[in-house]
């Protein structure tokens, strides 16, 4: 069975865009020449008719190139301020970029809170519903200059997968880094195989996350992004782990083409979003 024929017919997807995919290595500044690419790929799925939903990082990262302090913030109100900072100048980009193509993007900044407050839970839902009938293009990040330790996502591989879950997306693509996933961290071993299709997210699975990631501006690292396979996957989502270096990737993806790991849905009856995220709040 091919699986990867499935993901031409996906509808609603939501895509995943690693810090460190967007930024400079160098200078942590915004590529724009990537950005570009990024986002006529985007606007090319949508003008195929599919819901596009994009998890964009980069706000403390580019808040802190913006204001020249030389790599990653360490104080929580230092990563505040530069996500204030950072956050708008991202998003004025996207803007610009997508109305180049007749898109229209918009702003969704999330925290723990919105997702366990029931009322607010159901507030963002219903704005996603209304964007995306819209034929609008939401851009999610975690509302960092007001999540504090208790509340935040940390990291947002976790939240693109929540928001998969919570507006039923069939397809989340995390682009980062890493190729996919491997038996063992390949930067560390080279005897690591590569996994391309993950059938059943099970411990096994989750056993060779790693808590590490190459970039020096990103978050997640595997651990994460298996933890967030976990989630999609049990809410019914089928996602892809694959490398943001270039992002054509993303209509070879569309396409059926094996690139990255291919984790196939495996919707969980007792899987409950709120459950999950009571937990994440509640240690
Ligand atoms: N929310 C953070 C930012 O936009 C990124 C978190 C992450 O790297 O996953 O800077």
């Amino acid at each position: 069975m091919d699986y990867r024929e499935y993901l031409k017919d996906k509808k609603r997807i939501v895509i995943k865009i690693g810090s460190s995919s967007l930024t400079h290595r160098e200078t942590g500044r915004l590529n724009l020449t990537k950005m570009e690419v990024l986002v006529r790929e985007i606007s090319d799925l949508c003008n195929q008719g599919k819901e596009v939903v994009v998890v964009s990082s980069g706000a403390i990262g580019v808040g802190s190139a913006a204001l020249g302090l030389g790599g990653k913030p360490q104080r929580v109100e230092q990563k505040q301020a530069c996500a204030a900072i950072g956050q708008a100048r991202l998003m004025m980009i996207y803007q610009k970029l997508f109305a180049e193509y007749n898109q229209t993007a918009g702003q969704i900044l999330m925290t723990k809170n919105t997702m366990v407050n029931h009322l607010n839970r159901r507030n963002a839902q219903n704005t996603f519903e209304e964007l995306l009938k819209m034929r609008v293009i939401p851009i999610v990040n975690e509302n960092d200059t007001i999540s504090t330790y208790e509340i935040q996502f940390g990291d947002n591989d976790t939240l693109s997968a929540i928001v998969s879950a919570l507006i039923r997306a069939d397809l989340l693509i995390l682009l980062s880094d890493i190729d996919g996933l491997f038996t063992d961290d390949p930067r560390k071993n080279p005897q690591a195989e590569f996994v391309s299709l993950v059938e059943n997210m099970d411990e096994h699975y989750m056993k060779m996350g790693k808590n590490t990631t190459g970039s020096q501006v990103g978050t997640g690292g595997m651990a994460t992004k298996l933890e967030a396979a976990r989630i999609a996957t049990g809410a019914g989502a089928d996602m892809v782990i694959a490398n943001g270096a270039d992002f054509h990737i993303i209509h070879r993806i569309m396409g059926g083409r094996p690139e990255g790991t291919l984790f196939l849905a495996n919707p969980k009856e007792e899987f409950y979003l709120i459950d999950y995220i009571d937990q994440l709040v509640n240690p």
